[in-house]
């Protein structure tokens, strides 16, 4: 789940090359799955094909070598994440005119498989792709079968990349970020032995994207402030029509916590 600039940088660029070429069409056996349809406002204007706006319901799943009845599986199981994504942030990710396209192997778009990858986004603003690699890792936690591939338990890296994409455009700082991902990403999965407000035990007073959550949850971040922070980001950035300010993000999560939160972004160096 750490973001390593260079493979970013490769994927970027290559879903970049990609962006008016790639269809995950089913040419191959079980290539895609999920559904395709277009929702929300369209334009009626002649002569143009309508913008189709996607959401994170409207997710596709793609596999070059799994069986049908995995990738169903797999993609029942990343759908209900989404939902209760949704639920828990208040909102959609911004929507996007192509969908959210989950690779659960390597491919054109992720590159092959590597020893040691965990998953990872790019997110160009207009075509999100999230590299799963759920085919060739080893180091998953559960085995990558159909009864293991439908459980919530199985979506911890699905519901972490996927709210990466829920915050384009509300907020750009991946420091700021990851450690919501990750925190937000153990409730949905609802990972084993965790129950609420236990997340909290996951992060350690280290360098890096943990620091901060290390020290909001010293401040009381719980289960409920990270679902309120969310909400209130999501209503916030929209209106602006514009991504917070890491001085604004710290400015919203010392009202939620109804104490001063500034200390911990700045211990982080996310704020001077
Ligand atoms: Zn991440």
């Amino acid at each position: 789940m750490n973001s390593r600039s260079l493979m970013m940088t490769v994927l970027i660029a290559v879903s970049l090359m990609l962006t008016n070429c790639f269809v995950p069409v089913s040419s191959t056996e079980s290539t895609t799955s999920g559904p395709a349809k277009a929702t929300g406002n369209t334009s009626p204007d002649a002569g143009k094909p309508p913008p189709a706006i996607y959401g994170l319901q409207d997710s596709l799943v793609a596999c070059s070598g799994c069986s049908n009845e995995l990738l169903t599986a797999k993609t029942t199981g990343i759908l209900n994440a989404m939902d209760a994504l949704k639920a828990f942030t208040g909102t959609d990710m911004q929507l996007s005119p192509k969908p959210v396209t989950f690779h659960l192997s390597g491919d054109q778009v992720c590159g092959s498989y590597a020893q040691g990858l965990t998953g990872d986004y790019t997110d160009n603003g207009n075509q999100p792709q999230i590299c799963l690699f759920d085919a060739e890792k080893k180091n998953r936690a559960l085995a990558f079968t159909p009864e293991n591939a439908v459980l919530p338990a199985d979506q911890l890296l699905p519901a972490h990349e996927a709210l990466h994409v829920w915050f384009h455009g509300r907020i750009s700082d991946y420091n700021i970020q990851e450690p919501f991902c990750k925190i937000t990403s153990f409730i949905i999965a609802g990972t084993s032995g965790i129950v609420k407000n236990e997340t909290c035990g996951f992060f350690h007073d280290s360098p890096g994207p943990d620091r901060l959550m290390y020290d909001l949850c010293k401040l009381g971040m719980d289960t409920e402030k990270v679902s309120l922070t969310l909400k209130q980001t999501a209503a916030a950035a929209d209106s602006a029509g514009r991504p917070l300010t890491s001085s604004e993000f710290a400015g919203l999560v010392t009202s939620v916590l109804g104490q001063d939160a500034t200390p911990a972004f700045r211990r982080a160096a996310l704020i001077p």
